[in-house]
């Protein structure tokens, strides 16, 4: 049964809404109150302090679809766009949360009964996963929902960790956590992958949708783990993904909203062959850098505005392998509030800001990055055999020409390059002393010292100017 992506998050918001969930907006991609947390990367994020039990709310159900965006911070999937057909460094996710109402049964029926009451989706196209010891969670699957043992798998601690294992969601390094349940969709033997737990289950062929946590736990800056008040439900499923699945294609990408995003950015770009998988790239990066700018986040160097610069610089160059010639990024920015508008009217109420904030850096960028480009070939035909980017000129890229350091290594992970990121480091710290010794010199009174650090601090500066990393 064919569904847009817009009726999918419909049925699926009255589904919830049907079984007594209060239907609340999504909140910001920028965390509220919450230092621990790069940007808003889950549905739950919103419930934290109900969860906690730090806060009451008028219901104890809950539905959503939750913008997100997983870049940097704890779930980054930045490096994975353009080369899986799954991720997004944007998404929403669709999820339902119990603070202390039900439990593990319940939030398996309900998904259970979405998936293949609701979109009618094919018993047999589903595996699901539960947590090593979790023979409740097991039962619940295996003999009230009937699915049989051969699709059912548990997921152990792979890393030794009492909670290390994937089937263990955390929304960070402290905060709510717990035993999870997933379910995913076989795409069909002709995609590489295996089942979840099996040694290809990197692949695209078993597509993870949906990710069921038991909230039983809040885990300490300690690292201990201490039990919640009320054990209580997250879900979450990417629309995107379940979207794949309703409308017959293997990837995200292929879905509704990219095709036309796609088709929009090839028609900008010129380009004719709408599998590229740039095209991909700067179709998902320009959702994530709108959103992120309408949710107030400006490019910068340090934070959250870092992040987005990363990626703004990430789309800017793969337009270049595309053969802009000039700034493109920002005209997008009326397909994408066209596409997403309704949904999303701060796309629309913010185009202006986020147009020009696109093009500015955009400006900025290209002054330096084909310079970069350059030197990077160079650094490539000298390096003979070696297949490893040396540190110095990582950030000598980094430094002078404005690559982030994730760019630099998509740059050359096609041609089979890693980049020494230790070597990387070092130099950061190096250029770290230094500054710290220009500015210790600036409060010691000798003046000879003094002449000498200051006529260093503007050879640092003067640099930054010229190339407009700043
Ligand atoms: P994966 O293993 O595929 O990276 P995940 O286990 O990291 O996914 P969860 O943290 O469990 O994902 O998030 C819940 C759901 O959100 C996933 O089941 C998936 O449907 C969706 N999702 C997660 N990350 C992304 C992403 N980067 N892009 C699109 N959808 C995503
Ligand atoms: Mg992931
Ligand atoms: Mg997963
Ligand atoms: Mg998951």
């Amino acid at each position: 049964m064919y569904m847009t992506t817009s009726e999918i998050r419909k049925a699926f918001l009255e589904y919830f809404h049907s079984h007594g969930h209060e239907v609340v907006s999504s909140s910001s991609l920028v965390p509220h109150n919450d230092p621990t947390l790069l940007f808003t990367n889950a549905g739950m994020n919103q419930f934290k302090d109900v969860f906690l039990g730090k806060e009451l709310r008028s219901y104890s159900r809950a539905t959503t679809a939750q913008r997100c965006v997983r870049a940097g911070g704890k779930h980054n999937d930045l490096d994975n766009v353009g080369y899986t057909a799954r991720h997004h460094t944007f998404f929403e996710m669709l999820g339902n949360f119990s603070f202390g109402d039900y439990f593990k049964k319940d939030a398996i029926h309900f998904a259970w009964g979405f998936l293949t009451g609701v979109l009618k989706l094919p018993a047999e196209k589903l595996t699901v996963t539960v947590y090593q010891s979790d023979d409740e969670a097991y039962d619940i699957w295996n003999k009230e929902i009937g699915v049989p043992a051969e699709r059912i798998v548990r997921i152990g601690d792979n890393k030794g960790a009492p909670y290390a294992s994937d089937n263990f969601w955390q929304m960070g390094d402290t905060g709510p956590c717990g035993p999870c349940s997933e379910i995913f969709y076989d795409h069909g033997a002709d995609i590489w992958g295996g089942p979840p737990g099996s040694a290809e289950e990197d692949g695209d062929r078993f597509i993870e949708v949906w990710n069921i946590v038991f909230m039983q736990y809040n885990r300490t800056i300690d690292g201990e783990f201490h039990k919640l008040p009320r054990p209580s439900v997250d879900t979450g499923m990417g629309l995107e993904r379940i979207a794949a699945v309703m409308q017959g294609v293997h990837s995200n990408y292929e879905i509704d909203l990219f095709k036309d995003l796609i088709s929009k950015t090839a028609a900008v770009l010129s380009v004719t062959d709408l599998t590229n998988k740039s095209l991909r790239v700067i179709a998902d990066h320009i959702r994530s850098c709108s959103f992120l700018i309408a949710d107030g986040v400006l490019p910068s160097n340090e934070g959250r505005g870092y992040v987005l610069r990363r990626i703004i610089r990430r789309a800017v160059r793969h337009g270049r392998l595309l053969g802009a010639k000039d700034v493109f990024f920002y005209k997008l920015v009326a397909a994408l509030a066209d596409l997403m508008g309704d949904a999303y009217p701060e796309l629309r109420t913010h185009k202006d800001l986020i147009e020009k904030t696109l093009k500015k850096e955009e400006e900025q960028f290209i002054r330096t990055l084909d310079r970069g480009l350059t030197l990077l070939n160079e650094q490539l035909e000298a390096l003979g055999d070696s297949k490893t980017i040396p540190g110095d000129v990582v950030f000598k890229l980094y430094d002078t020409y404005g690559f982030p350091v994730d760019l630099t290594a998509d740059v050359v992970r096609d041609a089979g390059y890693v980049i020494d990121l230790d070597g990387f480091n070092k130099e950061m710290d190096k250029q770290r002393a230094r500054a710290k010794e220009a500015s210790a010199f600036e409060v010691d009174y000798n003046s000879q010292l003094k002449i000498q650090s200051s006529t260093e601090f503007v050879g640092y500066s003067k640099l930054t100017e010229e190339t407009e990393i700043e």
